[in-house]
């Protein structure tokens, strides 16, 4: 079944970039978590990798985004600096043609300044690793008393790496009303006993069978 992006409910500007971005249809996870992302509702999604996770994520992000107020309202946290790149590149994408939206990267294996220097310039959407954001966290340098939406990117591999504990910490630091949204290539059933504590009545979606 065809699923055509302008079928949901967005601006004529995120339509005309997604179009320009050569996205015409949407990809089966993105037609089964758009209606309910877009709506503020908490979310665990699975699909296999390549299968247009980023974009359905950062769509939600960027439509619940208000442009106008400088601080962070969105924060992806990936399980490395590879994918935390990657991540904000196709953020990047999507906000081609947005008002001015500042998106940044906040990963380890880099000096802390520069990123200090960065978040006192003001940024809407944080993607980052657990570590780093847990350092900024501690120095006061990232507030997330502003943050709208939680994104949990790869949650398999962050729970395989051992990032439990460090998700838990970033989540107590996070409004307590808030939108929270696991992605995940597998779905492995501890994930949601994990995740639990995370989530408020999440809609699942899955598109892939479980492995
Ligand atoms: P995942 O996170 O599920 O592994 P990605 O978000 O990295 O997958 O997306 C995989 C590729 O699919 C990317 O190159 C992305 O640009 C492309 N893509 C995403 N959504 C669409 C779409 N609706 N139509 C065409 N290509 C898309
Ligand atoms: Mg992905």
């Amino acid at each position: 079944m065809q699923h055509a992006f302008s079928s949901l409910a967005l601006p004529a500007p995120m339509l005309a970039n997604l179009a320009s971005l050569g996205y015409q249809q949407m990809t089966p996870i993105q037609a089964a978590s758009l209606p309910g992302l877009l709506s503020g509702r908490d979310l665990i999604a699975q699909a296999k990798t390549g299968s247009g996770k980023t974009a359905a994520f950062g769509i939600g992000l960027l439509h619940r985004l208000n442009p106008s107020l400088f601080n962070v309202q969105g924060l992806v946290l990936c399980p490395t600096r590879e994918l935390a790149d990657q991540v904000a590149g196709e953020l990047r994408r999507l906000a081609r043609h947005l008002d001015n939206i500042k998106i940044l990267t906040l990963c380890g294996g880099v000096p802390m300044g520069p990123q200090i220097g960065s978040l006192a310039h003001g940024a809407h959407l944080v993607v980052g690793t657990p570590g780093r954001i847990q350092d900024h966290l501690y120095r006061a340098t990232l507030d997330l008393a502003r943050l709208r939406t939680l994104v949990l990117d790869e949650a398999d591999r962050m729970v395989d790496m051992g990032f439990v504990d460090d998700l838990a910490r970033i989540v107590a630091a996070c409004p307590q009303h808030r939108q929270t949204v696991l992605f995940s290539a597998t779905y492995p059933a501890h994930i949601e006993a994990i995740a639990a504590p995370f989530l408020r009545d999440p809609l699942r979606v899955e598109v892939e069978s479980r492995h």
